[in-house]
């Protein structure tokens, strides 16, 4: 076993050595531009940006590779996404829909529409983080032009009801976009299935490399309509100009077709490492709160609170495994998780919470020795802590209380 351990597969994955090989010949010999029309470098550049569409478009059940647009990453894909739909049809409103555990990228779009004379919804999600499709009924007006809701929560794992959320667009002729990027490649994607109209994705979140993500933008019933972002040389259909990225979205192509072949057997084994080291630290230790939802979660994902142990102390005692805390930093302070807010947890214990990010390269030894370090870690930090000390007395005397009692023996 090899030290440190990555285990903060949300925040990025290291590139498949399958997907890397598969790039590096349009580093060196296949330099070409995609659009250049009028000789072979070029025609070679766009036969694999091609194939590339052809392999997410798979992945996704896209019904045609040009419905994919390729981006920087999800960061633009949601910028595009919303800020392209909301000007495109300022005609017919001035509303959007969105919830409260959404990524920046997607808040962050929110508050400028918002600053520009929008009006955004963002809707509550209940205490394992899932948002109501009847509240996002509820929400509609005749003015609303887009629901973003995202497939997979990047903090907690847990996974939305899509389907039904698209259901209902649908039935009320408002376009739908996802944030699919924690979802595409880790658990079935199927924009006709979930009715999404748009859907992010980034590369280097499913074993490709940074800097290069996806939009899907629906064609037909409805055609989507987008406002781009910049203006410059009318590449992919007007919509994203720019000097296409090859290696990247050889690269991208090449993670998608890999995440189709393994994606069940992935999945599965993730679920269990999962489960593996969600027992391994119960078993060990008290006092600890699962966040996100039993079931309707990423397999990879565990989100643990430790009462008692700040987030940060405890990752700078793991100085050894890479994991994330609940806890943000800003200019100002630590500010605790807005996910973590959202479930309605309290600020304190927020910032107790330790995100877990499973992944395609982790193994049973990094998950049996990250539970036991864990679990040696959050004894030694609450040892110190009075808090849990007059906690633990409160215990033993509720425990003894009982036993005068006769209840427990
Ligand atoms: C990582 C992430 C993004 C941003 O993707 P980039 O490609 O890094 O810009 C957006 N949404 C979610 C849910 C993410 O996890």
């Amino acid at each position: 076993m090899k030290i440190p351990i990555y285990m903060d597969n949300h925040a990025t994955t290291p590139v498949d050595p399958r997907v890397l090989e598969a790039m590096l010949p349009y580093f060196s010999e296949r330099f070409g531009n995609a659009a250049s029309r009028n000789h072979s470098f070029g025609w070679e550049a766009e036969a694999a940006v091609d194939e590339a569409r052809q392999q997410i478009a798979r992945l996704i059940h896209a019904s045609s590779p040009k419905e994919i647009v390729f981006t920087s990453g999800a960061t633009e894909s949601d910028n595009l996404a919303i800020k392209g739909v909301a000007d495109a049809y300022k005609e017919n409103g001035n509303h959007i829909i969105t919830c409260a555990t959404e990524h920046k990228a997607v808040l962050d779009c929110c508050k400028t529409l918002e600053r520009r004379g929008y009006r955004v919804t963002y809707l509550p999600v209940d205490s394992f983080g899932l948002v109501s499709p009847e509240q996002v009924r509820a929400a509609i007006t005749d003015k609303t032009v887009l629901i973003s809701i995202m497939a997979a929560n990047n903090e907690i794992g847990t996974l939305h009801p899509i389907r039904e959320i698209g259901q209902i667009a649908k039935e009320r002729g408002v376009l739908f976009h996802t944030d699919a990027v924690q979802a595409v490649g880790r658990v079935p994607v199927d924009v006709e299935a979930m009715g999404a109209d748009l859907l992010s994705l980034t590369a280097h979140k499913m074993y490709g490399p940074k800097g290069v993500g996806a939009l899907y933008v629906r064609s037909k019933r409805p055609k989507v309509r987008l406002t781009p972002l910049f203006d410059g040389g009318g590449h992919e259909g007007g919509v994203r100009a720019g000097t296409l990225n090859v290696a990247g979205i050889v690269g991208l192509g090449k993670a998608c077709e890999i995440a189709e072949a393994e994606m069940p057997e992935e999945a599965r084994r993730l679920a269990e490492l999962r489960e593996r080291l969600k027992d391994g630290i119960l078993r060990e230790l008290d006092q600890v709160q699962i966040n996100g939802h039993p079931t309707e979660r990423l397999p990879g994902n565990m989100n643990l609170s430790f009462a008692f142990v700040e987030g940060e102390s405890l990752l700078m005692g793991l100085k050894e495994i890479a994991v994330s805390s609940g806890s943000a930093c800003t200019s100002a302070a630590l500010e605790p998780s807005h996910v973590l807010r959202a479930i309605g947890m309290a600020e304190d214990l927020a910032h107790t919470a330790i995100r877990f990010g499973l992944g395609r390269f982790n193994t049973v030894e990094e998950v049996d020795y990250t539970s036991r370090r864990v679990a040696e870690e959050v004894r030694r930090l609450r040892s110190l802590s009075p808090l849990y000390a007059a906690k633990a007395k409160g215990q033993r005397r509720g425990d003894d209380e009982l036993k005068l009692q006769g209840r427990v023996s």
